[in-house]
């Protein structure tokens, strides 16, 4: 710790009102965790923070410190930005209270909670927003960025369903962005991730949901991924918008009491359908899968809540992940060959590669009207994820991700990528995620809220001038 740091952190500490802790605090280790246990950085200060006004004396002492500073929500950003080296850390995960006004069907909602957090608080109502589809992730980072999951297809992304968010800017002041106020600060902080201040709180409309859903899994071996893939392509393509899709390819079959013994840690392929309408209506859709014989199923009614944490135990905390993604405008049969042949090439049990449907309410809203990176025209969203146990095996499968997102590239729906599942920002990466013109805009929004780019560690766009 420098000296001038070392003489200010009393008073600093006097003016917080949350804990600040150094690497000799109990609670220092686990607050600079993260769900991405590839990396193991050493903030040289964490600010826990209670409140709006905290954050901003964290980033005032910042500023006089000369310290750089990161800001962490729910720690599961793939790159590890969240926790800086040496740093300022201010860590939002104390703040995560949710309130739920169910007449207006709105919810505000602290910028350190967790998506199982919002569920819980807008499912005593019978409602909800569109989330991810671990219930570990933390608001802040997936909202900001986009927001997909389960309901995207019925309610569009996360941000769609953004009504206003209070946001501390780079010089301190506490702000609220909405339509009808700093419109070009709510356009960009709806995909623009976390350039432009840390939010702390986020206002989202709200929809009727469950609180029983219908879900149904399948099961086929690897050796029969080519129509497992195809057949899903089929099924996404014909659902209804209150019906969503998601594709595991090369999962491994869960020890889960549902599958029989002999098929646990089996990779294949899983193809698992939410139905947020009548059982009769998920019934005609999960038919013909079924008609296929997947190697084994799980077809059943469960509240909303246990849909949201149904992938929990397969995204631990502290496994090590690199990622890379793209869009598709289809499962073209080249495309389903490209994936079938990479499955088997990976090392680590636990890799696997998540496709989301798109399609329904996330085409309703206009590319131009947020800021979010890709195109709404895309049907598909594709992850390739290196997950592991031990580096040896990241290393491994760190080159199995990138030689299959690069054997995937001819078919990708244009440059543009989620940045939510970018392990790296390079420079022209970032840039080609959004677009030049989307870029261009939101550099002129980060040249007016934090045109020293305090907040750059991110998807980084920088601040651009004139
Ligand atoms: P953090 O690491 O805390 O933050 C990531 C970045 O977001 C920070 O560097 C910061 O720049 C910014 N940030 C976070 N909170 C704030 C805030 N309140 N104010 C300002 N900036 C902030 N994405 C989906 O869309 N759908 C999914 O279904 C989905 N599933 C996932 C499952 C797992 C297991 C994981 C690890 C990720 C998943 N993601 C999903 C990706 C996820 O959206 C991103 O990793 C996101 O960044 C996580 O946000 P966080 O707050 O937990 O992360």
């Amino acid at each position: 710790m420098t000296d001038t740091v070392d003489t200010h952190i009393e008073t600093f500490r006097a003016r917080f009102g949350g804990a600040v802790l150094t690497g000799t605090d109990a609670g220092y280790d686990r607050a600079r965790s993260l769900w991405n246990g590839a990396f193991d950085r050493h903030p040289r200060l964490i600010a826990r923070c209670g409140s709006a006004d905290d954050v901003a004396t964290a980033i005032a002492f910042a500023a006089a410190q000369g310290l750089e500073v990161s800001v962490r929500g729910g720690g599961h950003s793939f790159s590890g930005a969240s926790v800086v080296e040496n740093g300022l850390m201010i860590d939002l995960s104390p703040m995560r209270q949710v309130s739920v006004d169910p007449v207006a069907r709105r919810a505000v909602c602290d910028g350190g909670a967790a998506l199982a957090d919002l569920d819980a608080a807008t499912q005593e109502y019978g409602l909800a927003v569109t989330a991810g589809i671990v219930s570990h992730t933390g608001v802040g980072g997936l909202t900001l960025g986009g927001g997909m999951g389960w309901l995207s297809r019925p309610f569009g992304l996360t941000i769609d369903n953004l009504a206003s968010a209070e946001v501390v800017l780079a010089d301190g002041r506490v702000v609220r962005a909405a339509e009808d106020e700093r419109p070009d600060l709510f356009w960009a902080l709806r995909g623009g991730g976390g350039n432009f201040g840390a939010v702390t709180r986020f206002e989202y409309r709200l929809h009727p949901v469950g609180p029983q859903v219908h879900v149904g899994l399948f099961f086929w071996p690897l050796e029969r991924s080519r129509e497992a893939l195809r057949l899903s392509r089929d099924v996404a393509d014909a659902l209804p918008r209150d019906a969503n899709a998601i594709i595991g390819g090369g999962l491994s079959a869960p020890p889960a009491p549902f599958v029989p013994k002999r098929y646990h840690h089996l990779p294949g392929c899983v193809l698992i359908l939410a139905g947020f309408g009548s059982a009769t209506e998920h019934e005609r859709l999960i038919r013909p899968v079924r008609e296929t014989r997947p190697l084994f199923e799980f077809v059943t009614p469960m509240p909303y809540v246990q849909l949201q944490r149904m992938l929990d135990d397969s995204s631990p905390w502290g496994v090590l992940e690199y990622d890379k993604a793209l869009y598709l405008d289809d499962l073209t049969d080249e495309v389903v060959d490209v994936i079938a042949e990479y499955l088997p090439r990976k090392t680590s049990p636990m890799s696997f590669v998540p496709t989301f449907a798109l399609g329904g309410a996330f085409r309703d809203t206009d590319d131009a009207e947020t800021a979010f990176g890709g195109s709404r025209a895309a049907r598909f969203a594709l992850g390739i994820s290196a997950i592991a146990p031990t580096p040896e095996l990241l290393e491994v499968d760190r080159g199995w991700v990138r030689s299959f997102w690069s054997a995937l590239q001819p078919y990708s729906a244009g440059a543009s990528s989620y940045v939510n599942f970018m392990s790296e920002y390079e420079d022209d990466r970032v840039r080609a995620a959004y677009g030049n013109e989307k870029y261009t805009r939101l550099a002129r929004v980060k040249a007016e809220y934090d045109p020293d780019n305090v907040f750059h560690l991110n998807a980084n766009i920088k601040p651009l001038v004139g």
